[in-house]
């Protein structure tokens, strides 16, 4: 992108719209406008930040303003990515009370035999949610079939459903 200071992986922000969900791109940062978003007119509103690749300080303040915006209004957030997820653990208060509207999410796997570390997409209903903590499906990898578990402490990376 000629002119850019954004290169390579660090994608511009730009909002696009497929069937009925609005796919979220690139970093939330100072270019981050949530606006047409609080205008659409969709019920439920049907979030995908899978594309989402970075927030900053300003990204975090404008998404906080949009989920404030939002109110109580019928909300889908699909494929959370990790930073996002990280935000949501530390500032839930950023999300305005709405984790509920979470349906699917990324999170890091490993697999003890190869060492392959893939982000996988989990839905909502594969956590289970006790007293106890969170449990993470088993997934296989995909490069030596071996069933692989979450590389990281379920109850600290999933706390904003505890
Ligand atoms: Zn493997």
């Amino acid at each position: 992108m000629k002119g850019s200071r954004y290169t390579g992986v660090m994608a511009a922000f730009h909002l696009t719209k497929t069937k009925d969900v609005h796919y979220l791109h690139g970093g939330l940062t100072e270019a981050l406008d949530l606006s047409p978003l609080v205008a659409a007119a969709d019920v439920p509103l049907k979030l995908n930040l899978g594309a989402v690749t970075q927030i900053n300080s300003v990204g975090t303040r404008t998404l906080g303003q949009f989920f404030k915006d939002l109110g109580a209004r019928p909300l889908e957030l699909h494929e959370l990515p990790g930073v996002l997820v990280e935000l949501l653990n530390v500032f839930p208060q950023v999300f305005n009370g709405r984790q509920d509207a979470v349906q699917s999410l990324y999170a890091p796997y490993l697999c003890d035999s190869c060492q392959e570390k893939p982000e996988l997409l989990l839905r909502r209903q594969e956590l289970k949610v006790t007293t106890r903590g969170v449990t993470a499906p088993l997934r296989t990898c995909r490069r030596c079939a071996t069933p692989m578990a979450l590389a990281v402490e379920p109850d600290d990376y999933f706390l904003f459903l505890l």
